[in-house]
């Protein structure tokens, strides 16, 4: 089948006025620059659609980036036919032809929204519904829950005919929601919640703390191929790696070990909000669940806020552990999350953290480390690489 536009639907419909107009020009961007590859193609807008011109470029590819493109609710590759019955009728038969597996039952929609053509809309769906009745046995009419929709838009542009479609992502386009710092681990959960974000329109930079040689060069690649993975959802994501060594080692030595990681977050949290100020970030983020683990009770992340005034967004606090696994499948994170190696939260996990950590508490074993002078000279350290999903590495990962 040989088709010549990709339809696009979008739109959340709660979005009114200037709202929908950023949320358009935000669209329309992301769908131009994963398609970028693709020099022939041609994007336009009408009346709340878009429509994506093939002029020869492979359907099936254009298809495959589009599903990752946040703010599409759903796709439908499309034939462009002239605007007459028999081509209309041929094109229709063709199209239901087309579908594996064969529907045992369709229904025709029409909309005419150029009056110059001589038949209405309910004529043009019965002259189509019965062409496809005599020439396909066993077909049926079934108006309420048919398995295919023909659909049959007549416009002064163009007349298409579509049947099928495809579920987009929904959310809404990366680009119109501003700039958000998440806290990448190369855990499970940190990935889900960065994806999370981008899905709500967020541009997504992330930071990384390492601890080399505590944790090995493998782990921080690791790091780069999640990010990677979220590229693929929004172009490029900006990693800013903050060697965390010296300050691991200086909360490590002065500071009892219930209160490790307490502290350790602590100063993440101080680090991600000098960065986020840099990089213009409006939030942090984190893949943080309420009660997961003794760092995630409401006790510990109120110790853990206190120390900076920018809010951080966590997207998975009421999730369970098996829904976040769910979406990491999903977006093909888990693979990568589960290999084995050590990140700086694991090597310095004491046998018993405190799952009620008090603010004060942690203030005062903080008063024998210079915060500020380590936090600086972390933050000066902190070295930025720019992750894209590379058009060769999305190639051979999608088709
Ligand atoms: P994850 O699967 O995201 O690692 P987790 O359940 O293992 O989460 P923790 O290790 O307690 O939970 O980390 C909580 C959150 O702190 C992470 O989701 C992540 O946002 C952040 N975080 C932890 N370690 C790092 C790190 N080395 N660099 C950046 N952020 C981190
Ligand atoms: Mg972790």
């Amino acid at each position: 089948m040989k088709y010549d536009v990709i339809l696009i639907r979008y739109g959340e419909l709660a979005l009114k006025g200037r709202n929908r107009d950023l949320f358009e020009a935000a669209l329309v961007q992301s769908v131009k620059s994963v398609l970028r590859p693709f020099a022939n193609i041609k994007v336009r807008r009408n009346y709340g659609r878009m429509y994506v011109e093939l002029h020869g470029e492979d359907a099936h590819a254009v298809v495959e980036r589009l599903r990752r493109v946040f703010g599409i609710s759903s796709i439908s590759p499309t034939v462009q036919v002239e605007p007459d019955e028999q081509a209309i009728k041929a094109k229709a038969l063709e199209l239901i032809r087309h579908l594996q597996p064969q529907p045992k039952t369709f229904r025709v929609e029409t909309r005419r929204a150029d009056k110059r053509f001589p038949k209405q809309s309910m004529e043009v769906s019965r002259m189509v519904g019965t062409h496809i009745l005599r020439n396909i046995p066993e077909i049926k009419v079934d108006v309420h829950q048919p398995e295919a929709v023909v659909n049959i838009e007549i416009r002064a542009e163009g007349t298409y005919i579509s049947c099928e479609t495809i579920p987009g992502p929904g959310g809404l386009p990366v680009g119109s929601g501003g700039k958000v710092l998440l806290l990448l681990s190369g855990g499970i959960d940190s990935p889900v919640a960065g994806w999370k974000m981008m899905k709500r329109g967020v541009t997504l930079e992330a930071i990384h703390f390492h601890s080399y040689p505590f944790t090995s060069e493998r782990a921080l690649q690791k790091v780069r191929d999640l990010a990677q993975k979220l590229a693929l959802w929004g172009g490029t994501v900006r990693l800013h790696v903050v060697p965390f060594t010296e300050i691991q080692t200086a909360i490590r030595e002065k500071c009892p070990e219930d209160y490790l990681i307490t502290i350790m977050r602590r100063f993440m949290m101080r680090i991600a909000e000098q960065v986020a100020a840099r990089t213009g970030a409006l939030a942090l983020a984190t893949g943080e669940s309420l009660g997961q683990v003794a760092s995630q009770t409401l006790e510990s992340m109120n110790t853990i806020n206190k120390v900076v005034s920018i809010p951080i967004l966590r997207p998975l606090i009421g999730m369970d552990k098996t829904e976040i696994t769910d979406i990491a499948r999903r977006i093909d994170t888990y693979e990568l999350s589960i290999l084995p190696y050590e990140d700086c939260c694991t090597i310095f996990t004491p046998k018993n953290p405190v799952t009620r950590p008090k603010p004060h508490v942690a203030e005062r074993f903080e008063e024998k480390l210079d915060v500020a002078a380590l936090v600086e000279d972390a933050v000066n350290r902190t070295v930025i690489e720019e992750i894209t999903a590379e058009p060769r590495e999305a190639a051979t990962d999608l088709f």
